[in-house]
């Protein structure tokens, strides 16, 4: 997707603080974070949400899930506890539409979220 701000960051159109590369999925830095850690994973390919990725039923969701919780154990916040968030459409904030995990960790996170 030519004009998906995501897609950009995969091709190195627009740069960002990447943290893990793996073959289908990459994690970088949210640009305005709400926690100590607060890193951003994508599969490589674009699919526009949580939904969409789990309908692409080829074991990319998995590799997404797979690299945030790595994510969390680079960051050092997986044995305290961490939280991942996908936002899906825009009552729930979704601003972006290229699915990505919000990995949220290093501080006490409450619930329920806002
Ligand atoms: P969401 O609201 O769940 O769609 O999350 C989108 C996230 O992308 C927000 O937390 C933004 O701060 C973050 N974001 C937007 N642009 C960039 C960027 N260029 N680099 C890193 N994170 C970004
Ligand atoms: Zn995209």
């Amino acid at each position: 997707m030519t004009d998906c701000l995501f897609c950009k960051i995969v091709a190195k159109e627009v740069r960002a603080e990447v943290v893990l590369e793996t073959e289908r999925a990459l994690a970088f830095r949210d640009i305005n974070p709400q926690a100590p850690t607060h890193v951003l994973v994508i599969p490589k390919a674009h699919h526009a949400d949580a939904a969409a990725l789990a309908e692409a039923d080829d074991g990319l969701a998995d590799d997404v899930l797979k690299a945030a919780h790595a994510v969390a154990v680079q960051e050092g916040v997986a044995e305290g506890g961490y939280r991942i968030v996908f936002n899906t459409g825009p009552a729930a904030g979704q601003t972006v539409f290229h699915v990505h995990a919000h990995v949220l960790g290093g501080r006490d996170l409450t619930w329920p979220p806002g």
